[in-house]
């Protein structure tokens, strides 16, 4: 971008296959004319290599400065090792929002599917206040898991829903709960997003699932469906079922935002099995970094980069191996690149 137009991002390529998609994406986003000015950094294994540490002082100053960050996905060791790193900086950074907007772009088992998912990201099951109680000589007999809601950070998500509703021309939010058995942990989610959608009466519809119904329905009939509003873990849950209704990861995208910052990514992992190869799609991360060009203020931008990302698919059949094509990725960010030159 341009010195004038400036806005400076941390990037953080990330493991596995980030290093690959992120350097795609850097580059569509430097043949859009995008505003972003790069500051490079490490996280996840690749932290630890660089220095020991899976998230990097450095990185978090980054972040504190620039407020804005495009993130690759990290490995996360299961069970034992360091704590998951985007478990930690979303409480960093206090990313309460996650926005996870699933829409068709090839069409496949389903059409037509434009759905946006607004999940709380810190409060709930996850924050994982667990431990075991013992019984004779099972010292693990008993687990015990304590969610946990706040009114506060209730209204905060439903609030945070109902203005991205306004701002985006979106019709109806679906308050998701199990406020019939939960009665507390969930019953107090719906209870305050009922209220905070008074606010809104006349402007957005809402109504509100029981969270197995809702996933049911998703399968029946998902264009019943505008956004859905969900706690922490039932957004977990509803969101990739959401990226499965549109093909799959490799076309779903994902922002974490909060009151001290944004960073954006790709639904998708490290992909261990792939990374190296330059097989990788980039569209997911490709759609995140469009998600982080409307929230600094360039949705024109954003809708020429998804534009042309749908041209480069369907017009000209350019696609990765996850999406039956031929193509590498460094041949799917060319012919994208040769897009957004023929649109001017
Ligand atoms: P994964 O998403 O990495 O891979 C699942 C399958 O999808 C693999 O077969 C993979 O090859 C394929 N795939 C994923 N993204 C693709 C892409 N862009 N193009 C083509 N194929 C793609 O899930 P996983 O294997 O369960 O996880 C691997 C690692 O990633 C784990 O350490 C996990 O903790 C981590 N992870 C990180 C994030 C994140 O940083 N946001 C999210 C999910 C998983």
């Amino acid at each position: 971008g341009t010195a004038r137009n400036a806005i400076p991002a941390t990037l953080i390529p990330g493991d596995g296959i980030g290093p690959e998609v992120t350097k795609a994406t850097v580059e569509v986003l430097e043949a859009l004319g995008s505003p972003f000015e790069w500051e490079t950094c490490s996280a996840g294994m690749a932290g630890i290599e660089a220095g020991g540490d899976p998230l990097p002082a450095a990185t978090l100053d980054s972040i504190r400065r620039t407020r804005l960050a495009l993130k690759g996905p990290l490995t996360t060791p299961v069970g034992g090792g360091f704590r998951s790193v985007n478990v930690r900086l979303r409480e960093e950074f206090k990313l309460y929002a996650n926005l996870r907007p699933a829409k068709t772009i090839i069409p496949g088992r389903y059409e037509k599917i434009d759905i946006v998912l607004v999940r709380e990201n810190i409060e709930g099951l996850y924050v994982a206040h667990e431990h075991f109680i013992p019984v004779g000589d099972d010292p693990r007999a008993v687990a015990v898991s304590t969610g946990v809601n706040t009114r506060d950070g209730c209204r905060r998500i439903a609030r945070f829903a109902f203005e991205y509703a306004v701002r985006n021309g979106r019709k109806k939010i679906t308050i998701v709960h199990k406020a019939n058995v939960l009665k507390a942990l969930t019953g107090i989610f719906l209870e305050a997003a009922r209220d905070v959608a008074k606010e809104y009466a006349g402007r957005v519809e809402v109504d509100d699932r029981i969270v197995d119904a809702c996933a049911m329905q998703l399968v029946l009939n998902p264009w019943q469906f505008d956004m859905l509003l969900c706690t922490n873990l039932f957004g977990d849950i509803l969101s990739d079922e959401l990226a499965g209704l549109v093909g799959g990861l490799g076309l779903a995208p994902g922002a974490n935002i909060g009151e001290h910052g944004a960073i954006f990514e790709a639904v998708h992992g490290s992909a261990p099995d792939i990374a190296g190869k330059g097989v990788a799609n980039p569209v997911s991360l490709l759609l995140a970094s469009g998600l982080m060009l409307e929230h600094a203020g360039r949705p024109e931008l954003a809708e020429r980069l998804r534009a042309a990302i749908q041209a480069t698919l369907l017009e000209d059949n350019v696609r990765t191996r996850d999406l039956g094509g031929t193509a590498s990725t460094v041949e799917f960010t060319a012919a994208l690149i040769k897009r957004l030159g023929a649109a001017g």
